[in-house]
């Protein structure tokens, strides 16, 4: 570019202050009052790099949230952007309605993989509301398909407290009232259970000699409405949208117990927890047990694009075999299901997981030393606390 050319491209770019008032006149974010927000100054992210994100004035800002639980290994990861430019050249997206895809098809071999075993298949969409969506449809489905016999199974246990996204069915299945209440008169009625809260016992017991005496509420609910339970969905490890609230350890591997012994299908919401964010790839893992469904959405892209999945076992997907005039057919899809931008991207952080980072290795220094900084030792259940997945450091 000449200079002239250089200068007339720089004074085209829209000025801070130019951006910051098209914000107020066009723009309605989420979860924002939009009336005090047009009364701050808002932070214009342009860049990022490694673990900062720099605004339009080019300061720079510890993305100490990691962009709310979805960036995994930094901003502008070598890895991941190349990933990313390479499937750009070949296509950006094209339906998985009747037609599949190289990335898509090796992610789902990889994601099982490295799933809990006795999950076996994939299905794609957008989102972590998506995502769990999904998985609940899928559980009523299989019931009326599998065990027809069973009655109808068409609702489902939650904790209290539980954050499974925005989407009518997943805000069902949710409790944090601010959210939440407004909508009642859209949402189907759900089974809630308390959820264990060791720091602020309700029970005002301590953990192990309470030997979980939480459980026994769950067990009750089980018992009660286990005909009508399609399944019981729970964040596991960690309930994170309520303010990170952990599960003392057992506690995970005895909801597993309950849910086979009441025939009720178990979901794991994975979409906070998964991809390394308590300290193994799934949370599950630290509990050594397999849910019927698995929703992972927020780590899966390494928080580079919107991509989600919900895992199944072959138990389920069996019970939606038939031929196309049987209609057991899941008719659920989106426009951008196994889009391969997002695959690809997938592909690589998984790859940066196993061969090029050891994150999972790294991770574990990095949670000792959070853990005796900030949380009080009593408490920590055996796998310690959860911990923002680790970082590539930028040129920066
Ligand atoms: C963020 C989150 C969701 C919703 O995911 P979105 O991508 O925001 O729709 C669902 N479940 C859990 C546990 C989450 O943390």
């Amino acid at each position: 570019m000449t200079h002239d050319a250089c200068l007339r491209a720089m004074a085209q770019r829209p000025s801070t202050r130019q951006l910051i008032n098209w914000d107020r006149r066009y723009l309605w974010h989420p979860f924002t009052q939009m009336q005090e927000w047009a009364q701050e100054e808002p932070l214009i992210i342009e860049r990022g790099k490694g673990s900062y994100l720099i605004d339009t004035e080019g300061r720079k800002y510890l993305d100490g949230t990691s962009s709310i639980w979805v960036n995994l290994h930094g901003h502008q990861h070598p890895v991941l952007n190349r990933a990313l430019k390479t499937q750009l050249d070949k296509i950006a997206h094209s339906t998985f309605l009747g037609l599949t895809n190289p990335p898509a098809i090796e992610l789902a071999r990889e994601l099982i993989r490295i799933a809990p075993k006795g999950l076996t298949r994939v299905f794609y969409s957008d989102n972590g509301s998506t995502a769990v969506e999904i998985a609940l449809k899928m559980a009523v489905q299989y019931w009326q398909q599998r065990h027809p016999e069973a009655g109808p199974k068409n609702t489902f246990l939650h904790l209290k407290l539980a954050y499974h996204g925005d989407t009518i069915g997943a805000v069902s299945v949710g409790n944090i009232a601010i959210f939440h209440s407004r909508f009642k008169p859209l949402l189907f009625p759900t089974v809630e259970a308390e959820p264990p809260h060791c720091y602020r016992c309700p029970l005002q017991l301590t953990y192990p000699s309470c030997r979980m005496a939480c459980l026994e509420p769950i067990e009750k609910a089980l018992k009660s409405h286990h005909r009508e339970l399609a399944g019981f969905i729970i964040e596991p490890l960690m309930q994170a949208a309520a303010g990170m609230i952990p599960q003392p350890a057992g506690y995970l591997k005895h909801i597993r117990e309950l849910c086979t012994k009441y025939d009720v299908l178990l979901i794991a919401d994975e979409v906070a927890t998964g991809f390394g964010r308590t300290g193994k790839m799934f949370a599950c893992e630290h509990e050594n047990i397999a849910p019927d469904l698995m929703a992972v959405s927020k780590g899966l892209t390494g928080g580079y694009m919107p991509l989600a999945a919900t895992l199944t076992t072959d138990e389920i997907y069996r019970g939606f075999l038939g031929t196309y005039d049987e209609f057991k057919t899941f008719f659920h899809g989106h426009s951008f299901t196994g889009n391969p931008l997002g695959c690809a991207l997938a592909l690589a952080n998984l790859d940066i997981f196993k061969n090029r980072n050891n994150t999972e290795a790294r991770l574990q220094p990095k949670i000792k030393l959070l853990a005796r900084s900030f949380v009080h030792s009593s408490i920590l259940p055996t796998w310690e606390t959860s911990v923002s997945a680790d970082s590539w450091q930028g040129s920066n």
